[in-house]
């Protein structure tokens, strides 16, 4: 199974009826690398004419060897989402050029995949816009974005919308255990319980571990203790963990709660009771400032060393 547990589900609903699939799919809701793995998934069965039980491809027939680079009735656009690479008009041209053809495939589908599509300039979108009006016959056009909201709505509303949903905690935690993780369980709440957010900044958390020793000594804290460590993941990634430990403070202070740190819960308990809310609600202040500005060419020292003196300060012991 080359889909995760969680996605199960969606799975068994785009199989549900094959024969009537919409001629347009835009799947939204997750961090796109999540996505594109599972379109890449949806469209190696839908090409595949030996599909197993579960309808995975088979991986042995003619279409299955061509791969999804070379497969002559498959196009893959994409936007690398790291680089601010747009999709233009031209991008459009080829997808129509290539829907003009007959399948090679006999009574096959032609098939479009547009990854990221957020990337797709306004005139691009627009040209787009008529080919899914007016699709030719026996093709499917699969977009995927993070966030739906980034697409024209005149796009959104002539395809069929398939949102992705979140593991629940047993599905991350089961997650864990099975990719020999479970030492990382007790980190999920830090993640939103994400299990593939918390797997992608796994490098990081012997950092974020001795972060927080230094943190959990509130006023006593060393600032010279503030060494390269911290600033190893860029100054956004430590205003990030900074704002959750605030945010913990404040939410035991405020409602006798945690959410990121349960596994922290003494030393929160007895900072949030320590902590002066007015300076504690500053310190939050500072740091969604510093956050704003943290990606671009800044110094980073200077930031932090000044939010972590506001951080020593708000302890009244
Ligand atoms: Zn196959």
């Amino acid at each position: 199974m080359n889909i995760y547990p969680w996605q199960k589900d969606l799975w068994e609903i785009m199989f549900s009826n094959k024969t009537k699939m919409p001629h347009a799919l835009l799947f939204y809701g997750a961090k796109t690398s999540e996505i594109n793995k599972f379109v890449n998934e949806l469209v190696k069965s839908l090409l595949c004419n030996k599909l197993s039980e579960e309808n995975f491809s088979c991986g042995e027939c003619e279409n299955c060897i061509w791969g999804l680079k070379n497969h002559p009735d498959l196009k893959i656009i994409e936007s690398d989402s790291e680089k601010s690479e747009k999709l233009s008009v031209t991008n459009v041209r080829e997808v129509k050029k290539f829907l003009e053809l007959s399948s090679h495939q006999t009574n096959g589908k032609k098939i479009v995949t547009i990854c990221n599509a957020d990337k797709l300039t306004i005139a691009a979108s627009n040209s787009l816009l008529k080919t899914i009006e007016e699709p030719p016959n026996d093709c499917l056009i699969i977009l995927t974005v993070k966030d739906v909201a980034n697409l024209l709505p005149t796009i959104t509303s002539r395809c069929r919308l398939i949102c992705f949903s979140k593991p629940t905690i047993e599905q991350a935690k089961e997650f864990l255990n099975r990719t020999d993780n479970k030492d990382l369980i007790s980190n999920l709440e830090l993640y939103n319980n994400s299990p593939l957010d918390l797997l992608a900044d796994k490098e990081t958390m012997p950092n974020i571990n001795s972060i927080l020793n230094e943190l959990k000594k509130g006023r006593k804290i060393d600032l010279m203790n503030i060494n390269n460590y911290w600033f190893e993941n860029g100054l956004f990634w430590i205003i990030n963990l900074l704002q959750k430990w605030a945010y913990e403070l404040l939410l035991f202070k405020l409602c006798r709660t945690h959410n990121y740190f349960p596994n922290e819960k003494e030393y929160i308990v007895e900072l949030s009771e320590n902590a002066d809310l007015t300076k504690l609600l500053s310190h939050q202040k500072s740091l969604i400032q510093i956050k704003s500005y943290a990606e671009t060419a800044v110094n980073s020292e200077i930031n932090l060393y000044s939010v972590m003196i506001e951080y020593k300060k708000m302890f009244k012991v």
